[in-house]
């Protein structure tokens, strides 16, 4: 069987750490797919935000999160994740990432290194104890190595006392796939 795509193991690690009636973030809605595995994740009585600057992304999740009779879990902001806090007080269990730019969408709309790092701090903040941020990153196109590289940076700066981080990424001639960027926010003693 061939190893998982870091979207997928995403998936499979945050299954178990979403408990039902999270908040949680999908902070690049995209084509939805991420965005359909929080809300079945948090039932009725949990919430997913999900950001996206593509007006036209947005309109498709929201229309497979309709037919998946998923929609009414999630509340829709189009504007860029780097203001995530001024969209949501709640603390979070959990928020998600997939950079780069949407295949199939408007390849120019890429995240770029700034704003990522803005929302990854925000969303860190926001984050539960116990919560977890996931994040997929691409190298393959312009400007995605820079990205990849200021994200590990801005990762392993997190203080090792609370957090606990780790990376999935592909070796040798598949280097370009995507890899996979964790960090949990562990419980302080009181
Ligand atoms: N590269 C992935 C898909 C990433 S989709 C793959 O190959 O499967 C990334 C999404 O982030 C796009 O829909 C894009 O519009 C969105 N995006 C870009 N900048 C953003 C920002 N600042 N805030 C929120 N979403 C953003």
């Amino acid at each position: 069987m061939p190893l998982p795509r870091a979207t997928t193991l995403a998936h499979r690690i945050l299954a178990d750490q979403i408990p039902e009636g999270s908040c949680v973030v999908d902070a690049t809605v995209g084509n939805g797919h991420d965005t359909e595995f929080l809300a079945a994740r948090v039932g009725d009585s949990g919430r997913v935000h999900g950001f996206d600057v593509q007006l036209a992304a947005l309109q498709s999740a929201k229309e497979r999160l309709r037919a998946a009779g998923l929609d009414h879990r999630v509340r829709w902001h189009h504007g860029g994740h780097e203001c995530l806090a001024d969209y949501v007080a709640d603390p979070l269990q959990a928020v998600m990432f997939n950079l780069g730019y949407l295949p199939g969408g408007d390849h120019a709309l890429i995240t770029t290194t700034d704003t990522t790092l803005r929302a990854c701090s925000s969303a860190a903040a926001l984050l539960v104890e116990g919560g977890v941020l996931s994040i997929v990153l691409y190298r393959g196109h312009p400007g995605g190595a820079e990205e990849a590289q200021a994200v590990e940076t801005w990762i392993l700066g997190l203080d090792a006392a609370h957090w606990s981080v780790a990376r999935y990424s592909p070796l040798g001639r598949r280097r370009e796939a995507p890899s996979l960027l964790l960090a949990s926010k562990e419980p302080r003693l009181a």
